[in-house]
């Protein structure tokens, strides 16, 4: 989707795009569903401002147990968008200087929302996986998914903490 500062008006118009086709693909999740939500006012002639949101759902892989799960996508994104020249955006100017708003220098008077998009959910996917925060991975002796299966293991009874309170007993 390409918005052209020329159909931007100066009262705030809303966006919504209910598929996932701006999602980017990647090998470490693939994306069960996410929808954008975003709205546009123009500023001044050369500067747009862009509020908005993706949320959905992926699927990921835990990065301890190897198990694939699904996680909440959630981002919210404030972008001043102008074709100024760069540098000359100073935060003053900024209506929206309590949020964290992303300056984009444009070289032409055209947004190219989906790169906007694919941008934000790359921020929104998360860089770390764990299925729960109690997972313990796998047993590095047996390989078994601990969350799924007991450890096979053998209980070492001589390197055991125990072990000398069970000898203890045994007296
Ligand atoms: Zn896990
Ligand atoms: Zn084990």
């Amino acid at each position: 989707m390409r918005l052209l500062f020329d159909e931007i008006t100066g009262k705030t118009d809303r966006y919504s795009i209910h598929d996932s086709h701006w999602f980017p693909s990647a090998r470490e999740y693939s994306v069960i569903a996410a929808t954008a939500t975003f709205s546009v006012s123009r500023q001044d002639h050369e500067t747009v401002f862009l509020k908005g949101e993706i949320q959905g759902r992926c699927k990921v892989v835990c990065d301890r147990c190897g198990e694939s799960y699904e996680e909440n996508l959630q981002s919210a994104f404030v972008y001043l968008a102008t074709t100024r020249e760069e540098d000359t955006v100073t935060v003053a100017e900024q209506e929206c200087s309590d949020e964290d708003a992303l300056i984009l220098y444009l070289t032409e008077p055209i947004i190219e929302v989906d790169e906007i998009l694919r941008e934000q959910a790359l921020l929104a996917v998360p860089q770390k996986n764990v299925c729960s925060e109690d997972c313990e991975g796998i047993c590095a002796g047996c390989g078994v998914v601990l969350k799924k299966e007991p450890c096979r293991c053998e209980p070492d009874i001589r390197n055991s903490p125990f072990a000398v309170l069970k000898k203890m007993k045994n007296l």
